[in-house]
């Protein structure tokens, strides 16, 4: 079964064509620039193969420049867009509504619809992006999988703030943690390495890309995240403050700033680039400081600072920990950064083995010592291959109701 995986962004679609079960990437590729004077859209490795210079006003022109170029006659993957047979989205809001993916009815659509609010950067676009492939695609089933689905079984304990409680039952304020399709998906890849089933597992898995989020997962379920009511709380980010007392706003405000400008300074300016007044990217800030850059060094130091402090809360929410895992560009990546935050855990129960974490770069494996209590792991995350996965499992039971009414 050939699926389509869409992440809609504002100016952006990026997709990628995969062939279900096996899991397989067809091809891949990116629209951006949408709505702008020059748009631009590249598709197949690298982004190499084939590139489409045009203006592109929006979402639904940008669905048909990505079947032409899916069925492009040399460069292509398919000759016909009905060889597709599902569509999965990436939705990054689900409030308390949505606890898996589901098949994008109507209905469903003004739940998503109602989230807007919640999170007004993201879930306009993705709902953009559902509504042009629905016109696009026909009967073909629409599947949504949702940033913070996997998260709706942390506990009341740990997802309510010290607000007085009408501010929930009134405005549905609460922690509803994000990044939950790459948490589970490594959750489930660390109890398959671990030779266990994947409700038996306790993990603390720590997605440091971009954007960092980290999770305790008490026998496969999320019960602790770290990104809150939106995506701006927990650890400090590339451009995102991370946790806060939130009195600095007030200060802040009372000093003449207006509420959206502190809303760019949190989100865009802050973090790593902030911090350094250099770069949000963990490679440059890595060459700053071998160069002899203090302010560079800053930067990481907190950064790591900050994921050392929740893996040990974490480890005290979990009480027993199989396995703390890193994935995202950084967690799969930089060896520096790995053996920052894990420096002087051993009391922990946490020992890093320096030579195998060196092996260990954008690929699978196990860095910790033999004589380590918690296993360390290393685990490429994959989101778009989890969506179609979900979106395989469910287009698969649509097909069956739909072929027995
Ligand atoms: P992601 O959002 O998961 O694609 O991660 C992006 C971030 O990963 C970049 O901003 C870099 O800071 C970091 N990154 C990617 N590759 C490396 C690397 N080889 N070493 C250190 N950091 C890296």
């Amino acid at each position: 079964m050939k699926i389509l995986v869409l992440n809609c962004g504002s100016s952006s679609i990026k997709y990628q064509l995969f062939e279900m079960p096996e899991n397989k990437v067809l091809t891949k590729g990116l629209v951006q620039r949408i709505g702008e004077e020059q748009s631009q859209a590249l598709q197949g490795n690298n982004g190499s193969n084939l590139e489409i210079d045009e203006k592109i006003p929006d979402h639904a022109h940008a669905m048909h420049v990505i079947e032409r170029m899916l069925t492009h006659p040399e460069k292509g993957a398919i000759s016909s867009l009905e060889e597709i047979e599902a569509c999965g989205h990436r939705v990054v809001h689900g409030g308390e509504t949505f606890t898996g993916s589901v098949v994008c009815t109507q209905e469903l659509e003004k739940v998503i619809e109602a989230y807007c609010e919640l999170a007004p950067l993201h879930n306009p676009a993705n709902l953009t992006g559902i509504r042009a492939a629905k016109a696009m695609f026909g009967d073909v089933p629409q599947i949504a999988c949702f940033d913070t689905a996997f998260h709706q079984s942390i506990p009341k304990t740990a997802y309510l703030y010290g607000l007085p409680y009408e501010m929930y039952q009134k405005h549905k304020i609460r922690r509803y943690g994000f990044h939950g399709t790459s948490h589970r998906y490594v959750a489930r890849e660390a109890a398959e390495r671990l030779g266990k089933h994947k409700y038996a597992v306790n993990l603390i898995t720590c997605h440091l890309g971009n954007g960092c989020s980290i999770a305790a997962i008490r026998e496969g379920k999320s019960v602790d995240t770290s990104m809150g009511l939106t995506p701006l709380e927990g650890l400090v980010m590339g451009t995102r403050t991370g946790d806060l007392d939130p009195a600095i706003i007030f200060h802040l405000i009372r000093l003449g700033y207006q509420p959206g400008e502190l809303d760019t300074l949190f989100n865009k300016k802050s973090g790593l680039l902030g911090i350094s007044g250099l770069s949000n990217d963990v490679r440059d800030l890595q060459e700053k400081e071998e160069a002899g850059d203090e302010s560079a060094k800053l930067a990481l130091d907190i950064f790591a600072y900050r994921i050392k402090k929740y893996i040990g809360s974490y480890l005290a929410v979990l009480n027993r920990c199989d396995a703390v895992v890193f994935t995202g560009g950084i967690g799969e990546n930089s060896i520096s950064m790995r053996e920052r935050i894990l420096n002087e855990l051993d009391n922990l129960g946490l020992q890093l083995d320096n030579k195998k974490n060196q092996t260990v770069v954008g690929e699978a494996g196990e860095i910790h010592t033999n004589n380590s209590r918690i296993k360390i792991l290393v685990i490429p995350t994959n989101e778009e291959g989890a969506i179609a996965r979900d979106t395989y499992a469910l287009a698969r039971e649509y097909e069956m109701v739909e072929s027995t009414i």
